[in-house]
């Protein structure tokens, strides 16, 4: 029997490397990091609030999923059904 086995990785392939480099990109804790994580976030969040339109006097975002708190605070929506679903969360919080 030999001790040949054609089906092994080369060891640069291995599943290893690639994780690491998803680690060290997202998961590093330094302060540089963290506040550039935050900066990100920021602007990101002020794009998708410039998305809303105003409509009968409320801003609402076209793209949001309507009637889920999701689109009231990560969407900024303020169409009936978000706020009703948003004061719901915080009714459901309040009792819990
Ligand atoms: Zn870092
Ligand atoms: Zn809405």
């Amino acid at each position: 029997m030999s001790a040949y086995q054609p089906f092994d990785l080369p060891p640069n392939m291995a599943p290893m490397s690639a994780e690491k480099s998803v680690l060290s990109e997202h998961r590093c804790r330094c302060d540089e990091c963290a506040a550039e994580r935050t900066a990100k976030q920021r602007r990101e969040q002020a794009r998708r609030l410039a998305g809303r339109e105003l409509i009968a006097g409320r801003l609402v975002h076209p793209l949001a999923v309507h009637g889920t708190t999701g689109a009231y605070t990560h969407w900024g929506c303020r169409c009936t059904q978000c706020r009703e679903a948003a004061m719901d969360a915080q009714r459901a919080k309040r009792a819990s």
